[in-house]
This record gives structure tokens, C-alpha cells and sequence, in this order.
């Protein structure tokens, strides 16, 4: 892919605003309060929402306060397109920066559909990760984009839906924007904290996180009065919470590379080398049960027999004060690999 940079005043790269663009009074105070903080002023026009009969934006009427934003207070912009006809709306009207939504990214013919109105514009655009955990789906958007010509892109994290109660509105499951880092290391990474917890007790804490992840910017859902705001209301902070949500981010420096953590990481080196020992010596006695279960004929699978394994991790972690949690994904994962072991053994044997 080639991947141009976004020139931007200062990092974090802060795109701030409401979630929707609702009259015009509510667009010029927001960004009144927030000029001079936010590389882009964001309002979204066209609002996909989950359900029909709630607020779905205000539509093409608010590119006029998006341009007043612009001029009057020389910030640049950015909105939400869905569609081919948002794409040209958009830019006829010179907005700054467009973003895809999660709900358009997981749909590989609406992202065609706006790469096409791209072709040939030089507009940066920015791809929030689809609604699902797919991040084939992710990149795949960037690509359709990129190949329409679209060099300006960044990527935003907006955390994953899932069923049911749950503490995150959408689960930010880090290792998938992680590995697009890992993939596509030129690409700009925005993480939006207002989307991923739904509550804005949360933005502070997610914000640092992502900037202790190496982020390279913030997008927050900025309201002057955000329990009357028309969309995601429970998400929106004020322009002055904003600013304490700001100043309080501690910067990090990237790279330790020193002298200082060599010692430290020679040893974690060390433990690793002897932990895959030890999963190496598992997995061989696990084998040779595995042999046993085939020739007494067993099934591989022994469910009272996990269930005392993670009971007794369990018991473990209480007494090393180790994240049961963690641990408990960690031995799943060991678990699940003895058991892939065993299965092959039945499998050659059929051959
Ligand atoms: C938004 O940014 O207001 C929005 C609709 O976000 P998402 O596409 O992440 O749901
Ligand atoms: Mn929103």
C-alpha cells in the first residue's frame, strides 16, 4: 500500500466534536470551545443508527455550518460519508477529512462504492474498523481505497459489538489494531474511546491506554451540553472535560531501546526460553497420554479433567496474586493445542 503522511500540528492527533451536527448554534459553540485543540472538528451528518425513528442526522444542511467552522475559525473538518453521494456532498463542500464508519467497513460493496466516488481526489480518509473482529475486513477497506487512488489514509479503532451486558460498548480487543500496526506500520492509528466505552468515565483511562500503545491520535465525542445531545449522549464530554481528559494523559517516550532494559530483557528472554521448555516437555506427555487414549479407546477430549486443571490454575493465581483472567486465556491456550496434538495422533493413525 503506499501511504502518505497527514500533516497535523502536534501529536496526539485530536479530532474532537459531537456526534452529530444538530443546528448551528451547537456546531459553533463546540467548535468555538475546542479552537486551537483539535487537528480536525468532527460532527457527523449522516447517522447510521442501529434502529429506525431516532435521530439520523441532519444531512447535507449541516456542510454549511461544517464550511462556517472552516472559515470563520480557520479549523479544519471532518464528517462521516456512507455513500457515493456523501463522498461528492462532502467534497464539493471541501470538508477536510472524511471517515468511513464501523458499519460501512464491514460492507465491502458500500466501500467500493465510496472508493469509486474517491478516485482521483486527494482527501485524506480515515477507515474505523468494522462492527465485527475481522481484520481482513479492516484492511480490505484500505485497500479498495487505496487502490482507487486514495494515498492520505489512517485507521481508527473504534472497539468491536458484541451480545449482551457488558462493560465496553464495544470491546476494544487491542490485539486486532495492534497487528494492523504490526501489518501496515506507516498507517496512522486514531483510537476513539467515546465508542468503545459508551460512558464517559471511561474516555480517561482508554485514551491513556492508547497512547501508552503508541497511538497516534484521539477521537472524542465533544458536546457543551452532552446529556441533551441528540446521539450517543451518555459518551460526550464537555470542551472543558476534554481539556483535563488532556492534560492528565501522560506522554510516554516510544522506543527503550537503552542500556537500562537490557538486563531486564536478557532475563525475560531467559524465562521465555524456559517456558517453551516446559510447553515443549507438556506437550510431549501429553502425547504419549494421547497414545494411551487411542489405544484404550478414550475420546480425546476429557471434560472433568479440564475442569481440574483450570480449577487448579485458579488456585494458583489466588496464591501468585496472577490476573485469573489472563491465566485463564493463557492455559486455554495451552489446553486447546495438547488436545490438536491428540487429535493428529487418532488422524495419522487413520492414514
Ligand atoms: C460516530 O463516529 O459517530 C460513529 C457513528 O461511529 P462508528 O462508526 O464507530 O459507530
Ligand atoms: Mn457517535
Amino acid at each position: 500500500m503506499k501511504i502518505d503522511n497527514i500533516d497535523i500540528a502536534k501529536k496526539p492527533m485530536l479530532i474532537a466534536g459531537p456526534c452529530s451536527a444538530e443546528n448551528e448554534e451547537q456546531v459553533m459553540a463546540v467548535a468555538k470551545a475546542l479552537a486551537g485543540k483539535a487537528a480536525f472538528f468532527r460532527a457527523g451528518l449522516w447517522k447510521p443508527r442501529t434502529r429506525p425513528g431516532c435521530f439520523e442526522g441532519v444531512g447535507k444542511e449541516g456542510l454549511l455550518w461544517m464550511q462556517r467552522v472552516r472559515n470563520e475559525l480557520s479549523q479544519p473538518v471532518a464528517t462521516e460519508v456512507a455513500t457515493a453521494e456523501h463522498v461528492e456532498l462532502a467534497l464539493s463542500a471541501g470538508i477536510d477529512l472524511l471517515w468511513v464508519g464501523a458499519r460501512t467497513t464491514a460492507n465491502p460493496f458500500a466501500v467500493q462504492e465510496i472508493a469509486d466516488a474517491l478516485r482521483g481526489c486527494d482527501v485524506p480518509v480515515f477507515v474505523k474498523n468494522p462492527v465485527n473482529p475481522d481484520l481482513e475486513l479492516w484492511i480490505g477497506a484500505l485497500e479498495r481505497l487505496n487502490n482507487a487512488g486514495v494515498t492520505r489514509l489512517g485507521a481508527i479503532h473504534r472497539g468491536f459489538s458484541s451480545y449482551g451486558e457488558k462493560y465496553f460498548r464495544n470491546a476494544p480487543q487491542w490485539q486486532l489494531p495492534l497487528e494492523l500496526r504490526r501489518r501496515l506500520p506507516q498507517l496512522p492509528l486514531v483510537c476513539d474511546p467515546s465508542h468503545i466505552s459508551g460512558k464517559r468515565e471511561l474516555i480517561m483511562s482508554l485514551s491513556q491506554q492508547a497512547m501508552d500503545l503508541n497511538f497516534d491520535g484521539l477521537m472524542i465525542e465533544t458536546h457543551c451540553n452532552p446529556v441533551c445531545a441528540l446521539s450517543d449522549s451518555r459518551q460526550q464530554v464537555t470542551p472543558d472535560e476534554l481539556s483535563v481528559i488532556l492534560d492528565r494523559i501522560v506522554h510516554r517516550s516510544v522506543s527503550a531501546d537503552n542500556g537500562e532494559f537490557q538486563s531486564y530483557r536478557n532475563q525475560i528472554d531467559e524465562i521465555d526460553e524456559a517456558l517453551m521448555g516446559l510447553i515443549a516437555k507438556r506437550m510431549e506427555v501429553s502425547r504419549e497420554i494421547g497414545e494411551l487414549k487411542r489405544d484404550k479407546g478414550f475420546t480425546v477430549f476429557q471434560p472433568s479433567r479440564y475442569d481440574e486443571t483450570m480449577k487448579r490454575c485458579e488456585a494458583y493465581c489466588e496464591r501468585a496474586r496472577l490476573d485469573a483472567e489472563a491465566m485463564k486465556d493463557i492455559f486455554e491456550a495451552i489446553h486447546s493445542e495438547s488436545i490438536r496434538q491428540q487429535l493428529r495422533i487418532l488422524n495419522d493413525d487413520k492414514r
